[in-house]
């Protein structure tokens, strides 16, 4: 296939802010966008011409969205695979579903790390039945995570001794889980990688990233970094996105320990809220560059424009957001969503010290 250009469509899998933020990417493009979403009050359905709202497993509704469009992309990799599967039966998905498979499951995700040399924090699979195995093993505390579905946090408990190790994965719900030491890192950073099916790739500068409960809070960028840390981390990335022969774009969250080394904790095979500052601070942003990817045209080189800070606004902090509309070099963005409940990310501001 070739590069799809103005007047093609782009199917977006999701409704929510990445799914939005995506389509006035694809846009400002020329693009055309149609968004599979689940529920008709997700933010990507106020800024999108075309919408289907079904569930991910209709497959009369998945049929007509394959019709209506050029080339699918996704802003949840949670989408089931069978989903994908039968999208690409008729059109281009990308990332596609091995991508996805991987990535669906912790630990997937930190078994390729492990065969592609990789750090990460030393892990095991958890059934249930081998608690024991894990005492021996791994060093308490550790963090016990079901190998799917969890995100910022969820679907994750912190288990100090190994006794209490089956009462944590009965308060995940006894689903397939992994368990993984604790790191006593220095910092998290993550990297963005993009890759077009024609095989360039391409990184964004590294982020430094703050969690607070599971759940980012800030990101600074480029991070402060040594060039020689730097390239190891584009070097973690690139070599992923090729293992996983990607067509899009991954994000990759590492742990920085204090001797300097670098784990992989997760990936995630779409936007990434660590790349939001690229929204003003980076050409192209981190929403263009998956849309380029998934269309096949050419990546951009991202050129930072300053030093850069995006802070998530979770929850409450919604309600007082427009003080930031008088913050100078300050961008408030906000997704649309109805009702804040503690946690959720309602939206973002962005600033950027120019040619710092
Ligand atoms: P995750 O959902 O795996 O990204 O975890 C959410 C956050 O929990 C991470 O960003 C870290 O701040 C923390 N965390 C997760 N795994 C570990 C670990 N093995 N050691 C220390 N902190 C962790």
């Amino acid at each position: 296939m070739t590069a799809l250009g103005p007047g093609s469509t782009l199917g977006i899998l999701g409704g929510g802010q990445l799914g939005r933020m995506l389509a006035i990417a694809a846009y400002r493009l020329g693009l055309k966008v149609h968004v599979f979403a689940e529920d008709a009050a997700e933010p990507a359905l106020d800024v999108t011409g075309s919408a289907t709202v079904a569930a991910f497993d209709d497959t009369r509704a998945l049929d007509a969205f394959a019709a209506a469009v050029d080339v699918v992309t996704l802003e949840f990799e949670n989408v089931p695979t069978a989903t994908v599967e039968r999208l690409a039966r008729r059109v281009p998905v990308r990332p596609g579903a091995g991508v996805l498979a991987v990535t669906q499951d912790r630990l997937h995700e930190k078994e390729l790390a492990r065969r592609l040399g990789l750090e990460t924090a030393p892990f095991a699979a958890f059934d249930g039945e081998n608690a024991d195995e894990i005492a021996r093993t791994l060093t308490f505390p550790v963090r016990l995570k079901t190998r799917r579905l969890g995100y910022d946090g969820k679907g994750q408990v912190r288990v100090t001794d190994p006794a209490s190790l089956r009462a944590a994965w009965q308060a995940v719900g006894r689903v397939p889980a992994v368990v993984e030491a604790e790191v006593a890192f220095e910092r998290e950073l993550s990297v963005l990688v993009a890759r077009r099916p024609a095989g360039d790739v391409v990184c964004f500068p590294l982020a430094e990233n703050r969690h607070e409960d599971g759940v980012l809070r800030e990101t600074t960028a480029p991070a402060a970094a040594a060039p020689s840390t730097v390239r190891r981390a584009e070097d973690m990335a690139l070599r992923l996105a090729r293992a996983l022969d990607l067509e899009g774009l991954l994000a990759v969250e590492l742990f920085e320990t204090d001797t300097g080394a670098l784990l992989v904790n997760e990936l995630a095979p779409r936007p990434h809220n660590s790349g939001h500052w690229t929204l003003e601070g980076c050409l192209p942003d981190q929403f263009e560059q998956a849309v380029r990817a998934a269309c096949d045209l050419p990546l951009g080189t991202p050129e930072v424009l300053g030093r850069c800070r995006m802070v998530n606004l979770l929850g409450a902090d919604v309600t007082g957001a427009d003080r930031w509309l008088a913050e100078r070099s300050t961008r408030l963005h906000l997704y649309g969503k109805a009702a804040h409940r503690p946690g959720r990310k309602m939206g973002h501001i962005t600033q950027v010290e120019p040619g710092a």
